[in-house]
């Protein structure tokens, strides 16, 4: 008889050769006596990451490996690990031990206690200067504009229930970040205080092209801020027509008048794009077809009578 998953690891891959064999090793260790699947994604490495995969699996049935065919990005190969998963839950974790795994079991734990998204949240961060900079920039930028806000300090470390990994593989968006639907679901919910090491092996997989695109991502999945920054525009622009016309009018400069006009003129265009932006957002949020609502539990309905 095939015995059931509780737990699969989702682990995205991108130029981790010399992490893969300790990483297996240390999530067994720290998920036993759990049943689990690990569940690495090969993100279109160059180094030898699948092969070394490869190896592990002659040995280890528990691994399952799937290669995609060229660098589609951590977001991407996660979704790509999560459709394969079988687990009752999903952990998510980076492949270079800088979401450490001696944390897997206060996920677990804290999943039988029944909440359906477990987060780790950075405590203490042991990255670059650049990258502690640039991570703090970007969250409380997002929060600013994103509403649900997106949990702080929470990266691609987490734990979520297996209704959750259903609705995430029904998910078509392409370019798609996933914390910020995790802080968008609802669900139970809690955070993990972890401490974020260094990168053990090999380099950061994220150039500053790839930290600008999740930011891009982050903004365009979870905010319409950037086209409705044209209302504030357009309202602004109106005050300076009124002011120009108050020139021309009370002070009798007639220049003014032109220049009032002008500033009508792009007032209007300002509300244009508005407008247009609040189209657009609907029909992307139509496209994305995320429907009305989730449901957590459903109680008496199988039953006779
Ligand atoms: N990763 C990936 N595709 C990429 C870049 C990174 O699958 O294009 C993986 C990488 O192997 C690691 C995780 O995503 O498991 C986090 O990446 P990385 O450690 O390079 O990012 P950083 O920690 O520097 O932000
Ligand atoms: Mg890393």
């Amino acid at each position: 008889m095939k015995q059931k998953i509780t737990v699969s690891v989702i682990v995205p891959v991108f130029n981790e050769e010399s992490n893969l064999k300790i990483l297996t090793r240390e999530i067994h260790r720290y998920l036993y006596p759990t049943s689990h699947e690990i569940i690495f994604v090969d993100d279109g490495s160059s180094d030898n990451s699948f092969e070394v995969l490869k190896n592990i699996r002659v040995k280890d049935t528990n691994v399952k490996l799937l290669k995609l065919s060229r660098n589609f990005g951590q977001q991407a190969a996660i979704l790509a690990g999560l459709s394969k998963a079988r687990g009752k839950a999903a952990i998510v974790m980076d492949a270079d031990f800088q979401d450490p795994p001696q944390y897997l079991k206060d996920f677990v734990v804290k999943w039988q206690e029944g909440y359906k998204v477990v987060l780790g949240k950075r405590r203490k961060r042991k990255d670059t200067f650049f990258k502690k900079m640039t991570a703090f920039i970007f969250y409380r930028t997002l929060n600013l504009i994103v509403k649900p806000r997106i949990e702080p300090d929470c990266g691609d470390f987490f734990l979520i229930d297996q209704k959750i990994v259903k609705e995430l593989n029904n998910v078509k968006t392409k370019d798609f970040f996933i914390r910020g639907y995790l802080s968008q679901i609802g669900f139970k919910k809690i955070t993990v205080p972890i401490k974020r090491e260094a990168r053990k092996n090999g380099k950061s997989g994220y150039s500053f092209k790839k930290m600008l695109k999740l930011a891009t991502d982050a903004v365009a999945n979870f905010s319409s801020f950037p086209i409705k920054i044209f209302y504030f525009f357009s309202f602004t622009v109106i005050l300076v027509a009124t002011y120009f016309l108050y020139l021309a009018i009370i002070l009798k400069q007639n220049n003014y008048y032109l220049f009032s006009f002008m500033a009508f003129l792009s007032s209007i265009q300002f509300l244009g794009f508005a407008i247009l932006g609040e189209y657009i957002v609907r029909t992307f949020r139509d496209i994305r077809n995320d429907g009305h609502y989730l449901i957590d539990e459903e109680i008496g309905f199988d039953e006779k009578k």
